[in-house]
């Protein structure tokens, strides 16, 4: 049940009891009245004291939250060579607590970052990994976060990882590289904390912003390496135009950049898939004007149905918002470009042809053949 539903629910409820008190009263004695009264006030008083666990009881759902709407998680800064930044505990994608929000009694927190946990056996001693390359400005005691890792990250940006053990891989004045093996998340209480928890706080010129903003849980984005990175345009229009590719256009390879950063894919391998699907949509094929409003062939093909109606912009966005819902709950290991169209994926695969998936990759790397 949602959260509005309960809370008008709730409202209905006091109305109904409000109307029958009315009528009650015009109806008999005074001491109904003041017994009613008292029973009224007692209900309101509980309903005061549970209102706030019925708005924000939802807020323990957040890891289902990931499955259906991906709007709010994605990330809208990047590091600064165009990649996304590392999710602090690849083996932990829940946030038991968000950023900056209220507690059960409406109070504001003033959280200044997320807690990722997931229940003490499994969060105790995971390991941690720094988000971006950086220059380690404090790891050791630090108020209120009882051991904790500082990073400086340049442009203002500082990382902050706190209830950490003890063992750490990194002192004050090193310098880490993105992804580096930093320190392990403390088992039991740490510092002013409740329980095994990862204190994650990413601060913009000193000034506390939602880490969310920044990197996302591992099983509601796509894996970091097809995550969004600028399009290289004129390196991608010379390889599609060497193809006779109708979409050799630099009007249709922006949209194609600005759909992946919408949905953070990487848009060399929406190009990629056009390959696979529309072998590049070349110019001398017939049907060229229609292919190229859906070469991803999203909602099964170009030609027919749904997938006939769509505008190149639309489809892109839908293959790319498709690849993040079959990037979800990738086991470790597992290539994340095999991953979209594995038959043991619970979300479905892009296609049925087993062999898809070696053919993209081949013309994904190829398409970032023009990177470094
Ligand atoms: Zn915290």
């Amino acid at each position: 049940m949602s959260t509005v539903k309960k809370t008008q629910q709730v409202a209905d409820q006091y109305r109904n009891v409000r109307r029958i008190v009315s009528i009650i009263t015009s109806l008999s004695s005074p001491y109904l009245a003041i017994f009613l009264g008292i029973i009224l006030i007692v209900f309101l008083i509980v309903l005061l004291v549970f209102i706030p666990f019925l708005l924000f009881a939802d807020q323990d759902k957040l890891q289902s939250s990931f499955n259906d709407g991906y709007y709010w998680s994605v990330p809208t800064q990047l590091d600064s060579d165009g990649t996304a930044y590392v999710w602090p505990v690849p083996s932990i994608s829940r946030i038991s607590s968000s950023f900056g929000t209220r507690d059960l009694f409406g109070t504001i927190r003033n959280h200044n970052g997320i807690d990722i946990a997931d229940g003490a056996e499994k969060t105790g001693n995971q390991p941690i990994y720094s988000m971006a390359a950086g220059t380690v400005t404090l790891a050791g005691a630090a108020s209120g976060y009882g051991q904790a890792i500082y990073i400086d990250h340049g442009n203002g940006l500082v990382s902050i990882y706190g209830h950490l053990s003890t063992e750490m891989m990194v002192s004050a004045g090193d310098t880490v590289s993105k992804g580096e093996l930093i320190g392990r998340i403390g088992a039991g209480i740490v510092g002013r904390s409740t329980g095994a928890h990862l204190h994650f706080q990413i601060n913009l010129n000193g000034t506390p912003v939602n880490p969310l903003g920044y990197v996302q849980p591992p099983d509601a984005a796509v894996p970091v390496e097809i995550s969004y990175r600028k399009l290289n345009i004129d390196y991608v229009y010379q390889f599609l135009k060497d193809r006779e590719s109708a979409l050799a256009d630099r009007e249709i390879l922006e949209m194609i950049d600005q759909a992946g950063k919408k949905k953070n894919v990487d848009p060399h391998l929406l190009i990629a898939i056009t390959g696979q699907e529309q072998s590049f949509v070349p110019k001398k094929n017939n049907h060229a004007d229609k292919i190229i409003k859906n070469p991803w062939n999203v909602f099964g093909c170009w030609c027919s149905g749904k997938g006939a109606t769509l505008t190149t912009e639309e489809s892109a966005t839908i293959a790319a918002s498709t690849i993040v819902k079959l990037s979800a709950n990738r086991p470790t290991g597992r290539d994340p470009i095999e991953w979209l169209s594995a038959l043991d994926n619970p979300k479905g695969y892009y296609a049925e042809h087993r062999g898809w998936w070696i053919g993209v990759s081949k013309f994904w790397r190829a398409l970032l053949g023009g990177e470094g």
